[in-house]
């Protein structure tokens, strides 16, 4: 299980999730996105919604609902959601004198674990009790990270909860990568930001950097995955390679890459 986490808006946390757990789908993968943002862009994200007090995550964590009885299937065959809805702001504050209320999420994934190859969390920006629910749970993190002014402000507390957890909560839990995301090949601050991080996090740093691109920004309107909105353009293309990275990284059973040396 991964969980894809930075406690900053507007990173690329949601777009990250939903293009990678669609690619790593049609790469043959069978995979479980969760939604966890009070927002649901990633519910949205794939043309599904939920109206307040529907099966989502929200009764998974707060009323011990089965994944099962919430989940939802989406046009890709692999690939299915469980969603968020706005209940879930209330979470936060209502799961604090639930009992293990930081475990919720790992008992809930145990009885669907072995219906998947991954499980994808997309956590809200914050280091609340959901996202720990979250760390508490995964296996790794992986880490967004927007090319632009202030790129690592903020990672040191992020850093600092993940080992929190791994050392009190989940032993297992470890940093999966880091993700460049939004790089503007015309500004030279982009190229710095991606120099800062590969000097600071090193191979934890994925080759694939992503691409500022507009049809990117355009995909959640029309409630498509990257990869299924417009599959050869620039931005679907490197979320494709960043998945054959990341099911490399976590030894996926995905298909052979295909021009890989074309797409580089
Ligand atoms: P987060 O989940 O971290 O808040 P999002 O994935 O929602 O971040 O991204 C924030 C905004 O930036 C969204 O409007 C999204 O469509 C846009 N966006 C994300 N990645 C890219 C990209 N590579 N190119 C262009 N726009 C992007
Ligand atoms: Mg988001």
């Amino acid at each position: 299980m991964v969980c894809v986490a930075n406690q900053k808006g507007g990173v690329g946390k949601t777009t990250t999730t939903v293009s990678l757990a669609a690619a790593l789908a049609e790469l043959g993968a069978r995979v479980l996105l969760i939604d966890l943002d009070p927002q649901g862009n990633a519910t949205t994200g794939f043309g599904l919604r939920v109206e307040e007090g529907a099966p989502s995550i929200y009764q998974v964590l707060v009323d011990g609902m089965a994944i099962r009885d919430a989940r939802l299937s989406t046009e890709l065959a692999n690939l299915d959601v469980l969603p968020s809805s706005l209940d879930l702001a209330g979470a936060e504050v209502e799961l604090v004198p639930a009992f293990s209320r930081e475990q919720r999420m790992r008992r809930a994934v145990e009885d669907v674990r072995g219906e998947y190859d991954v499980i994808f969390v997309d956590c809200p920006p914050s280091l609340g009790l959901l996202t720990i629910n979250a760390l508490v749970a995964a296996d790794q993190v992986l880490v967004p990270i927007q090319c632009e002014y202030y790129a690592l402000e903020g990672l040191g507390q992020l850093m600092r909860t993940v080992q929190l957890v791994g050392d009190n909560l989940n032993r297992e839990l470890a940093l999966g990568g880091v993700v460049l995301t939004m790089y503007d090949a015309r500004t030279n601050l982009s190229q710095q930001v991606v120099d800062e991080v590969r000097d600071f996090f090193g191979e934890q740093a994925y080759s694939t950097v992503i691409p500022r691109t507009v049809r990117l920004s355009e995909a959640p309107s029309f409630g498509q995955p990257i990869t299924v909105f417009d599959p050869h353009s620039r931005g679907s293309r490197a979320y494709q390679r960043l998945a054959r990275e990341v099911g490399e990284r976590l030894g996926l059973p995905v298909a052979a890459p295909q021009n890989s040396a074309l797409d580089r």
